[in-house]
């Protein structure tokens, strides 16, 4: 298997120093990923460090893959609980293609412990309906950083939290916060994304958790239809949303969905917009994403 991190560039990050602006620059590693916190302004080294015991304490509590943790025991507090109300929420909205529930599929295909197997259909359709908030976790520490960031003086961040892209604030220039969106083959971003102010911009793609078994390649977003790594004509989809948890569930439903699905879903919606990267190399935008620095067809309403 291989795991290709950062899966999105975090580009424009020239703004320290020579401002006088105190600044914090941590990399944490947690959720099976690497993380990046970068802070400007007051306090910015002890934010730093209570987003990443904040990462920690996320990555216990909603770890699927321990039968201990608090998820698998549920042994959530009311707190915790609300994110999976949530979930609930988003699967419904997005007709199941999200699904918050597969962790006892994802575990016969071996994802939890790497051990990685086809299962047979028989005991895909008899899988223990388990919690797996793995498509939605990393949207949601974005927004709890962002709770945490709003009770300190740091004025404006970056959080790049393993495909998934939390900024905070407005640089002081004015300009709009830049990520690159990565190229599926590891090669330069495929495009920019402008952010303005507060948002997550979440990447779900096949190629960031995949392993390869008899020549064929099976992914890690699963089509609750079929219980099977999603056949989707998209290599990924990237979901720019005000909320973390939006964006983030919607990336792993949109991905199920396919391009034409997708796109109808995005014009049913207000709450976000899309990036599409299709298995032909072809990039699609919807109307409100600001994106540059490649070719692309626009997404109309
Ligand atoms: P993401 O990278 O956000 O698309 O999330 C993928 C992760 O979410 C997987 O590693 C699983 O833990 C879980 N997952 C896989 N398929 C789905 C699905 N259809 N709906 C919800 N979660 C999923
Ligand atoms: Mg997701």
């Amino acid at each position: 298997m291989k795991r290709i991190v950062p899966l999105i560039l975090i580009l424009c990050l020239l703004l320290s120093g020579c401002s006088g602006v105190k600044s914090a620059e941590k990399t944490v590693y947690a959720m099976d990923t690497v993380m990046d916190i970068r802070l400007w302004g007051e306090g910015a080294e002890a934010a730093a460090q209570e987003l990443e015991q904040m990462l920690y304490t996320l990555e216990k509590t909603y770890d699927a893959t321990d039968e201990n943790s608090p998820l698998s025991r549920d042994a959530l507090t009311v707190e915790q609980k609300t994110l999976l109300t949530r979930a609930e929420a988003l699967s419904r909205r997005t007709g199941g293609s999200f699904d918050p529930r597969l962790g006892g599929i994802m575990k016969l295909w071996g994802f939890y412990d790497k051990n990685y197997t086809v299962p047979a259909r028989e005991s895909l359709e008899a899988a223990p309906k388990t919690w797996d908030l793995g498509g939605i976790v990393k949207g949601y520490a974005g927004e709890l950083a962002v709770q945490l960031l709003t009770k300190t003086s740091v004025a404006y961040g970056i959080l790049s939290l393993g495909g998934n892209v939390q900024t905070y604030g407005e640089k002081p220039d004015g300009t709009p916060w830049q990520v690159g969106i990565q190229d599926p083959q590891g090669g330069d971003p495929v495009g920019i994304l402008s952010l303005n102010g507060t948002m997550a911009a979440v990447t779900s793609g096949s190629y960031q958790r995949y392993f390869e078994s008899s020549g064929k390649c099976y992914h890690h977003i699963i089509d609750p239809a079929t219980g099977c790594p999603a056949e989707s004509d998209l290599v990924s989809v990237t979901v720019v949303s005000e909320s973390g948890v939006t964006a983030d569930a919607l990336s792993t439903a949109l991905f199920v969905m396919g391009l034409e699905r997708g796109a109808e879903f995005w014009r049913q919606s207000t709450d976000f917009e899309a990036v599409f990267l299709t298995a032909e190399g072809k990039i699609y935008a919807t109307a409100g994403a600001v994106l540059s620095g490649c070719e692309y067809e626009v997404i109309e309403k």
